[in-house]
């Protein structure tokens, strides 16, 4: 889960690392108003999107004036950005960060990460930073050097020396908060690029990414706020709520399964069997009928869904005819009834393929997994089975 960059940077500057001052708004009269209030030389309008790449994509810009910025906000505000980062439908641009700008006389890159191997955070750091830096990594190895952070970072200013910075004491105070900022809320990215050093000579972070644990946000009610709205489509909220993993995909096969490994490798299945998953679904063990039910509905509102693949393991605490009763509920209060083809193996599976008979689904059941995904590739693609 991203978190947008005006977040990111509230984030980490209560952990005491240097931004410019900015104001977020959501409209274009808010902006200029915000605008007035920091009486900056210059401003930045900059999108507020959960992902990077904006730079490039046309969503920051700078304005000299208030009502520039006002201009700018209208045209930004409401509209698809689309940037290397998002994917290619983009994300509606819901506000705007609006700063004072920066001059800025060095760019370099920093993030905090935690390194796969070893578990150790880490960071990664490049004198190198701005909008071109992936494509320079991608190029140039060498450009980017990591640093476990052990407790100690005595190591840290003669790190950022041998790449080449300046004013690296100043520079390694920012990184130990941010370093603070990371870890003290379990975060699986903290990413500052730029890291500006400014004609004035202090280090700021002009941009910051954020990516949460979703699995430590429990540790972390302030920031389960943050996240909700921001970094879910509507339809992953809706999902949320109801306890089910949602993840939306580009294919056409909506596919409804327990267990998150179940579902990754029904979808590798499906791939392997030539169809296109239209999304990644674990309803938890715990979900009931009723939000089954609101799953389900999702992938039935989904005009790009052509077919339903229910792949259900029951045992412990899930059982078949809980999710066909969840099912059979979405079908009938919906008028899209798109071909569904069922595995369910386990607990009650008899009772559960009952349900959906009797109910009158347009259902078709398999034994093994392999047919079932076999069928509903074939249906998805308007193949006869
Ligand atoms: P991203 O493209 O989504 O990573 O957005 P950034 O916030 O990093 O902005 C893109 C680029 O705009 C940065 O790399 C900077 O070069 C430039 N930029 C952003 N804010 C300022 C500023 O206040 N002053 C100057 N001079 N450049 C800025
Ligand atoms: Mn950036």
């Amino acid at each position: 889960m991203n978190l947008s960059e005006y977040r990111s940077k509230e984030l980490i500057a209560q952990f005491g690392v240097p931004i410019p001052q900015g104001r977020f708004a959501q409209t274009a009269a808010e902006a200029e108003a915000r605008a007035r209030e920091l009486s900056a030389k210059k401003y930045v309008v900059k999108a507020q999107i959960a992902a990077g790449g904006r730079g490039l994509a046309g969503g920051i810009k700078f304005a000299a004036t208030p009502s520039q910025v006002s201009d700018e906000a209208g045209r930004l505000i409401g509209t698809k950005l689309v940037t290397e980062q998002t994917g290619k439908d983009g994300e509606t641009i819901a506000g705007v960060y609006v700063e004072e700008a920066v001059d800025i006389a060095d760019q370099a890159y920093a993030s905090f990460v935690l390194d796969p191997k070893t578990g150790a955070p880490t960071l990664l750091a490049s004198a190198k930073g701005g909008v071109a830096f992936e494509e320079l990594a991608r190029m140039d190895e060498g450009a980017v050097q990591s640093l476990e952070l052990s407790a100690d970072t005595a190591n840290l200013s003669k790190f950022l020396e041998k790449l080449g910075l300046s004013k690296v004491d100043a520079l390694a105070s920012l990184l130990k908060k941010a370093k603070t900022a990371f870890l003290e809320n379990d975060l699986l990215l903290l990413e500052i690029n730029p890291l500006a050093l400014t004609k004035s000579g202090d280090w700021l972070a002009v941009d910051a990414k954020i990516t949460l644990d979703g699995n430590a946000l429990f540790r972390h009610p302030a920031l389960e706020g943050l996240s909700d709205g921001e970094t879910m489509t509507a339809n992953e909220r809706a999902a949320h709520e109801n306890e089910i993993n949602f993840v939306k995909l580009d294919g056409n096969i909506g596919v409804v399964v327990n267990g998150a490994g179940l579902g990754l490798a029904t979808n590798d299945m499906i791939i392997d069997a030539g169809g296109r998953p239209a999304n990644f679904m674990d309803i938890r063990t715990t979900a009931t009928s009723f939000q089954i039910a609101k799953g389900v509905e999702l992938l039935l509102e989904d005009p790009q869904v052509k077919a339903i693949l229910l792949n259900v393991h029951g045992g412990g605490m899930t059982v078949c005819d809980t999710v066909a009763e969840g099912v059979a509920f979405a079908y009938s209060r919906s008028d899209r009834k798109l071909p569904l083809v069922a595995r369910l193996a386990g607990q009650n599976e008899d009772w559960a393929r009952k349900i959906l008979k009797d109910r009158m689904l347009p259902v078709e059941s398999h034994p093994s997994i392999s047919q079932a995904i076999a069928a509903v590739v074939a249906k998805s693609s308007g193949r006869a089975v």
